[in-house]
């Protein structure tokens, strides 16, 4: 299981927004950190999160946050 930084989080933007029949709202956003658009359906967005292709996560709430890289154990 991935840990992200949300103390470090950024807020994204939200480039449009649409519905798909019947009744799924999506939102383009733009990761703020790659800058690369993904197109996220509110229930992915408000379960989970959505995943950034750079590994990032978009929540709910506007803010991204990247994963935690943990340290390899010495
Ligand atoms: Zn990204």
């Amino acid at each position: 299981m991935t840990d992200y930084d949300w103390n470090n989080a950024r807020p994204y933007k939200v480039k449009r927004t649409g519905i798909k029949a019947p009744s799924s709202n999506w939102s383009d956003i733009e990761c703020p950190f790659c800058q690369q658009q993904v197109r996220a359906y509110w229930w992915s967005i408000s379960g989970g999160g959505k995943r950034c292709l750079c590994g990032a996560k978009h929540n709910s709430a506007g803010m991204t946050a990247q994963p935690i890289k943990k340290k390899a154990s010495a």
